[in-house]
This record gives C-alpha cells, structure tokens and sequence, in this order.
C-alpha cells in the first residue's frame, strides 16, 4: 500500500484536509494509497464524491486486511466485508456472516439474501443502489450470536463503513445489529421495530431479520410496513435537501 508523494500536484491544503477528514474517520494511521489519494482528487475536483467514498472504502478493507483481532478469523473460509453503493441513501446492517455468505465473500446471498433482495426492489431500488454489510465480518461458528469481544474488535470497521458511505436512513436487521448500533443491550426487536432511533444523526429504523422472516413468514407483513416507514423518510429527507 502507499508510496511517495513525490511528483504529485497536491497542494497543502489538499493533504491537510485529507488528513483531517481520515483522523474524523477515526483512522489512526493513514490507510490510503498514492492511487487513492488521486481519485479522490479527481472525484472532489469533478464533484463526484460518490467515487472518492469507494476509493475510502477501498482502503479500508485494504486496512482490514487478513483480519485476525478476533478469534473467528480461523474459522471463515472469506471475510466478508460489505457490497453495494458507496453513495446509498439507504443501507442494510446485519449482525454476521451466514455459511453462504462465508462462502461467497457477500453479504446476504442465501435464502435470506434473496428475501431481503426482494424487499429492496419492493422499495423501488436495486441491490446496487444500497449498502449491505454486517456488524461483524466473519461467520460465527454454525451462526451463533456474536460474542462480546467479537463485537468489541469488529466493530470499528462498520463504524467506519457508515461514516464513509453518510446513508441518509439505516436499517437493522434483527435483534443483534440493532442493539450493536444503539448500544441497547437490552432492546426487544419485537418492540423496537418500526420505531426510528438515532445513530450519530442518522435515523436508525430496526427490523427483522431476513432469516427470522423465513421462519416467521407472517411477519413480512410488518417489516413492509418499517420499509414503508424508510422510504417516506427518505423522501422527506430529499425533499428538504432539495429545498435547502
Ligand atoms: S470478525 Fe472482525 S475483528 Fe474478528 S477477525 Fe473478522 S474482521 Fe477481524
């Protein structure tokens, strides 16, 4: 990763506001590549910060790397990081990698993947529209819950995911991620769903889990009715940054 400088037409303030913006990351050191630092450049020059965040997301899981802070790095077959747009208004956080998932190296493509794909487009989006990720990046032995030292370790890096991408909405997908996020350890996705909290200042809206809905098909009913909720926040939220 990296390499010199030398040669390039930034200016000072240029790499000072870079600096400041990782450090508001919450990057200790600097993951960031000559390449990156010119896309992002070229992005910020040609108004297209959607691309600058994928260059930001980019180095961060080069950052990530072969990840071993946890003890679930000897059982994955692939970390999985997170796939869809960089730029999403809406993004989807689970609580972990599945065995199709672990598989694959993608973030909800089984059975579960499929029933959340089909909500999207029920939204009116594709999957590339959005942002899917999880809390954690590695499965859980036969899908148990996150532990909390697994969560402790991992957790930065969904932080971070979110302060790149700046969704306007999030939602939580089951009990797990929701009580990660909001820092509940005692939320009820029962009671918490169809309710939006705060996340930094961006609105949280908790929901079942894909999985749970396979189990439960009679709750489809109610998380239609939390992606309702999304989607008018989301044009609310548009209509006022039109307006402003
Ligand atoms: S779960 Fe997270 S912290 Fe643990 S090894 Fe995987 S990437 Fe690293």
């Amino acid at each position: 990763m990296g390499g010199a400088i030398t040669g390039m037409r930034l200016q000072r303030g240029d790499i000072q506001d870079l600096l400041t913006y990782y450090q508001a990351l919450g990057f200790e050191a600097l993951p960031i590549s000559l390449a990156a630092i010119r896309n992002i450049k070229q992005d910020v020059e040609a108004g297209t910060h959607g691309v600058g965040r994928k260059s930001l997301l980019e180095d961060l899981k080069e950052y990530i790397g072969d990840c071993q802070r946890c003890k679930l790095a000897q059982y994955r077959t692939n970390l999985v990081f997170g796939a869809g747009s960089a730029s999403a208004r809406l993004m989807f956080i689970g609580e972990a990698p599945g065995k199709e998932e672990d598989l694959q190296g993608l973030p909800f493509v089984g059975d579960a993947g499929m029933l959340l794909t089909r909500l999207i487009v029920k939204m009116g989006m594709r999957r590339e529209d959005v942002y899917i990720a999880n809390i954690l990046k590695c499965r859980p032995p036969l899908n148990r819950d996150p532990e909390d030292d697994e969560i402790s370790a991992c957790r930065e890096f969904i932080e971070k995911q979110i302060r790149i991408i700046r969704p306007q909405i999030i939602m939580a997908l089951g009990r797990v991620a929701a009580q990660v996020l909001l820092e509940m350890p005692n939320l009820r996705i029962t009671s918490a769903r169809g309710h939006f909290f705060d996340y930094k200042g961006i609105p949280i809206m908790p929901t079942f889990h894909p999985a749970y809905l396979l189990r439960n098909p009679k709750d489809k009913i109610l998380t239609w009715a939390d992606a309702q909720k999304v989607m008018a926040k989301i044009s609310s939220l548009t209509a006022r940054r039109t307006h402003s």
